[in-house]
């Protein structure tokens, strides 16, 4: 039987190293693999010209580059764009794109479904399915950005710092926003976030990666030391008995020792804040009251809020705050000196808002008949 091959998008540059050295190969090969990989899309090893051919030759029978299936790919009014990712055993998750004037974010999942089962979010409704690993994680990048780049009117091209190795870049943001919480897949997340800002795959600012967390307090101590990106907290309530309500993870981490991990992981922050996300609940946690006891929770600590006004799923029980709610929530703490935002919801035409992504294969047994499935050699040709 023959052994199945190595998927080379599992390995950021260390493994990538190891791997090679592993293969009796120079590490130089390992920096030109990873160039083809990731600055160029390409996902067929014969095509890597400047490797010598006994090599690729060799290293064809051993190992590949494939990132998820596809399942669908929806293009919102707005120009948001939103991919259903087959992961196997009728389970999905979805990557959101979403392009604006000065730059390209790409939203990406970290895990099938979350255990952290937030009361207003649909992808913890539906339960924790599986961890993505690395190729999975790094695999949506790759795929985005390059299918993209194939697309000539897909598209526009932000131009980064004039770096030209990612001439015709389109993704210029990354946030871990997507389906799951990527501190409790941990180890595969920062492998991926850690090839989006090496020079030799997307060479991405650390503030340019964002990583947002419903308050895994002893993961954030881990992330300050290991890869410190911009960090954003999902706040949503401003005491713990509510919190505890909204995002049940605060029964094990509550509110001191989480205020307590944001001060820690201030001073390695790329920027000098964090961002604190708070989802707008009509009703049950957008009253003046709440508004005053949030002031209170964040005052001392240099910080964006961004209000998010709820993104209603069928079946929540919950409703979206009224707009006139939001501002006068949001003056109330613009008024207390909190730099404050309201996100603008995006691709909601698609359901490709924040916390309606449920990655939701309505009839699971006929995801195979609907996949429009990706072949390897497609992605990263003609580039
Ligand atoms: N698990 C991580 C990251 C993914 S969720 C976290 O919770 O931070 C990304 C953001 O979307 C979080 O701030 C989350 O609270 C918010 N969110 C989830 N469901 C939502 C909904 N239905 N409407 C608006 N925002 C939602
Ligand atoms: Fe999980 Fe984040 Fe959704 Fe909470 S909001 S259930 S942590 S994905």
């Amino acid at each position: 039987m023959t052994q199945p091959r190595i998927n080379l998008l599992d390995f950021d540059s260390e493994g990538l190293t190891q791997y090679i050295a592993g293969l009796q190969e120079k590490p130089f090969r390992a920096k030109q693999l990873m160039r083809w990989i990731h600055q160029r899309g390409e996902s067929e090893i014969s095509q890597m010209s400047d490797l010598a051919k006994a090599f690729r030759e060799s290293l064809a029978e051993k190992a590949q580059i494939q990132a998820l299936p596809i399942v669908s790919d929806q293009r919102a009014s707005d120009g948001t764009r939103k991919w259903l990712l087959d992961v196997g055993q009728g389970n999905a998750v979805e990557m959101v794109y979403i392009p604006e004037d000065d730059r390209g974010t790409l939203c990406i999942s970290s895990q099938a479904g979350c255990a952290v089962n937030c009361k207003f979010c649909s992808t913890g409704r539906q339960g924790f399915s599986r961890n993505l690993s690395l190729a999975e994680i790094i695999g949506q990048l790759w795929l985005a950005e390059h299918s993209m780049r194939r697309d000539p009117d897909a598209v526009k091209r932000i131009d980064l710092d004039n770096q030209s190795e990612h001439e015709g870049r389109i993704i210029s943001n990354v946030v871990m926003m997507g389906m799951g919480e990527p501190l409790l897949n941990y180890g595969p997340v920062v492998g991926a976030m850690r090839l989006m800002l090496d020079d030799n795959a997307y060479g991405l600012s650390r503030r340019r990666v964002t990583l947002s967390t419903s308050g895994v307090v002893p993961m954030m101590a881990r992330l300050a030391k290991d890869l410190p990106v911009a960090l954003a907290v999902s706040l949503h309530a401003p005491n713990d008995q509510l919190r505890d309500e909204l995002v049940p993870l605060n029964k094990k981490y509550p509110l001191k020792e989480l205020m307590a991990a944001c001060v820690d992981y201030l001073p390695y922050a790329p920027r000098d804040f964090l961002t604190f996300e708070y989802c707008m609940l009509d009703g049950v946690n957008d009253t003046d009251e709440h508004a005053k006891q949030l002031i209170a929770l964040v005052k001392s600590i240099p910080c964006k809020l961004n209000l998010i006004p709820f993104n209603p799923f069928p079946d929540s029980g919950l409703l979206k705050s009224k707009p006139e709610r939001v501002q006068t929530f949001a003056k109330r703490l613009l008024d207390a000196g909190i730099v404050t935002t309201v996100r603008k919801t995006r691709g909601d035409d698609i359901a490709a808002a924040c916390g309606q992504l449920a990655g939701d294969v309505k009839d699971r047994t006929n995801l195979r008949g609907r996949m429009q499935s990706i072949k390897v050699g497609d992605i990263g040709r003609g580039l």
